[in-house]
């Protein structure tokens, strides 16, 4: 009979992702929850670039909010859990995106040494190109929640997310990363989504 032991064998990487408006967050914050009933010790972390709403808060477009840890780096991540004293289950991490792509291997390791890493990204960006991070984590976690969307146009299953600036889509040379400003974000299916030129 084959050695198996599966009670040394916690840690994984669930990863939940899609376009804008699919109810990412809203997922995110539930299976959250869901390790903090069961009395996980569980951190949350969001990158700085994401002022959107809140500093301390996670918020969804639903509003449901959680606490969260503002972070500038993935070693900021790194640090912040080896330096905290008390075992931590489960590390969450929001807009996984828009941190430095080093946050890939720090959370691999997490999992690794037993750590259960919540992850939470759009997976294109407005042109539709992979986002970095979520990328890499799309082939590496252990569970993938892809969300997918309403098109705003014309009701179908949209996964792809269009950026509007002055009514019109946004041009390929607009920067990849742009959280709050004038222009705003619609849901869009493969038909009605314009690629960029
Ligand atoms: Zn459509």
């Amino acid at each position: 009979m084959a050695n198996h032991n599966l009670k040394n064998k916690k840690g994984w990487i669930e990863l939940i992702t899609g376009c804008m408006f699919a109810g990412k967050t809203e997922e995110f914050i539930r299976r959250i929850r869901n390790f903090t009933y069961a009395r996980f010790n569980v951190v949350i972390f969001k990158p700085s670039i994401d002022v959107r709403y809140s500093e301390t808060q996670i918020l969804s477009h639903a509003g449901a909010t959680i606490d969260a840890i503002t972070v500038s780096s993935s070693q900021e991540v790194a640090d912040i859990v080896r330096n905290t004293k008390e075992q931590i289950d489960v590390v969450g991490i929001d807009e996984v995106q828009f941190i430095d792509t080093g946050i890939v291997k720090v959370l691999n390791d997490f999992a690794d040494r037993g750590i259960i890493v919540v992850a939470n990204g759009l997976d294109k960006d407005f042109k539709s190109d992979p986002f970095q991070n979520v990328d890499q984590l799309l082939v590496q976690a252990e569970y993938v929640k892809k969300l997918a969307s309403i098109c705003r146009v014309c009701g179908g299953n949209a996964n792809r997310t269009q950026r509007i600036v002055n009514g019109k889509p946004a041009t390929k040379d607009e920067p990849i990363i742009l959280v709050s400003g004038n222009d705003h974000y619609e849901a869009r299916c493969r038909h009605c989504y314009i690629k960029p030129e």
